[in-house]
């Protein structure tokens, strides 16, 4: 786990956090029942609850270009143990969201490359084709065959559909990506 410097704050990050989040981080009495029950605490540079406390602090820049809010998979065991109902989950998606619109630099773009994959698949069958979005995440990341026997054993189980499978109403999941302010 890093340790943390204090460098520059922003007073109103706490505000825009809760804001896009809708959580109370004033809830967080930093019992670390959260960090307690992550899967990738391990992996973090900074546990779930120090996020919230650096947040509290201010530490715009600190959080946004963490490995954590990458790391973090939405799994919501946190949101689920905490017992405040602090949604730790929503938090870390909305810092997510802040770090990509305020163009800080990510710490874990291959993540961030992946994620793109799986919206622009849903974007264009309505559904997720694994195929497809291993492919596109292998050729961004210029590491084609890494994975390669481990796909041929999907495919011979029949693990991977090599076709997409489409739904009907492609209008209607089009529009709620228009909703969502569109795909980039
Ligand atoms: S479980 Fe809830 S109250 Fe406890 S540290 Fe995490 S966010 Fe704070
Ligand atoms: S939602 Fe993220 S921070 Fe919370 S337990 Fe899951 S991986 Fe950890």
């Amino acid at each position: 786990m890093d340790t943390i410097e204090i460098i520059e704050t922003s007073g109103d990050f706490a505000k825009q956090v809760e804001k896009l989040s809708h959580a109370n981080l004033n809830r967080c009495w930093h019992c670390l029942a959260c960090s307690g029950g992550c899967p990738f605490a391990e992996d973090m540079d900074f546990l779930p609850n120090v996020i919230i406390r650096m947040i509290q602090f201010g530490l715009k820049e600190k959080v946004l270009k963490s490995s954590t809010i990458w790391l973090c998979v939405g799994c919501n065991t946190c949101s689920m143990e905490c017992p405040n109902a602090v949604d730790m989950a929503a938090i870390m998606d909305s810092l997510r969201q802040m770090a990509i619109l305020e163009h800080y630099l990510i710490a874990e773009p291959g993540i961030l490359s992946f994620h793109n994959s799986v919206i622009n698949s849903i974007f264009r069958h309505g559904r997720t084709h694994k195929l497809e979005i291993m492919m596109k995440y292998k050729i961004a990341e210029k590491d084609l065959f890494s994975d390669f026997n481990l796909g041929l054993k999907m495919l011979a189980k029949k693990k991977l559909d090599l076709l997409p499978s489409k739904v009907k109403d492609k209008k209607g999941i089009k529009s709620l990506f228009n909703l969502s302010g569109g795909i980039s």
